[in-house]
């Protein structure tokens, strides 16, 4: 099971969890949101062979940590993994759209420099400005979009620039979050929780829960349970490959 999207260290027993995502195999992409997170976040997870941690700077921070820039730079020869980033334009963040940008382009130069990064975005209400700065950049890496909200046609063009998928269950619970899910590659798609953030059947979801996300799948796609397992595998590790 792959885990693509987790914010690991928020959950309040955060070792608990650790240790039974070792126990089941589960692979992590724990994700941050501060470059001032990465230290505890990291070592967290010391010694777990299947969680690697993202250097992140959420958008709906940027506004306020924009100052955390330098140590972005200084941490990101660490690690293959950004995420969170990218771009909020809901209400409350649409004013600080500026910022955010100049925020994410930074990063995206920075990656673009340091060789490349597995990226893991936020493009919530924000996705043609998300892609406007990938295609200026597009070399920053591999653009994982986690939990895409977009439009059938905004998918097309996010295929087309080369980006890849991290889908959860919320997003396959809703007619159209399955509508979209239709219709992107099967070779592009990984699972995510978005734990602790997100509640399913009103329980917090926990990485292991992923099975839920693998199960819609199985059935979007109509194969058996161990098929959509094993692509999800499959295409988790032709993304090392890519990069
Ligand atoms: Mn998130």
């Amino acid at each position: 099971m792959i885990d693509f999207h987790c914010h690991l260290d928020l959950y309040p027993n955060p070792y608990e969890v650790i240790q039974h995502c070792d126990r089941e195999g589960v692979y992590v992409l724990s994700v941050t949101t501060t470059p001032k997170a990465w230290h505890g976040s990291s070592k967290l997870v010391k010694g777990c062979e299947k969680i690697r941690t993202a250097l992140g700077f959420h958008p709906q921070l940027a506004h306020e940590r924009h100052n955390e820039i330098d140590l972005f730079d200084e941490l990101l020869p660490q690690t293959r993994y950004v995420g969170e980033i990218g771009l909020e334009g809901a209400k409350d963040w649409k004013p600080f759209m500026a910022v955010q940008k100049k925020v994410f382009a930074h990063i995206l130069k920075s990656s673009t420099i340091s060789g490349g990064r597995i990226m893991s975005i936020h493009s919530r209400y924000a996705v043609d400005e998300v892609f406007n700065l990938l295609i200026k950049y597009p070399d920053a890496g591999i653009p994982v979009l986690h939990w895409f909200t977009g439009t059938k046609t905004q998918l097309r063009k996010a295929i087309s620039i080369g980006c890849w998928f991290s889908v959860g269950i919320s997003m396959l619970s809703t007619k159209k979050g399955r509508a979209i899910v239709n219709e992107i590659p099967k070779d592009r798609i990984l699972t995510e929780t978005d734990g602790p953030f997100v509640k399913y059947r009103s329980k917090q979801l926990m990485p292991w829960n992923v099975k839920y996300a693998v199960t819609e799948l199985a059935n979007s796609w109509k194969c058996q349970l161990f098929e959509a397992e094993n692509q999800i595998v499959s295409n988790f590790r032709k993304l090392f490959v890519d990069i």
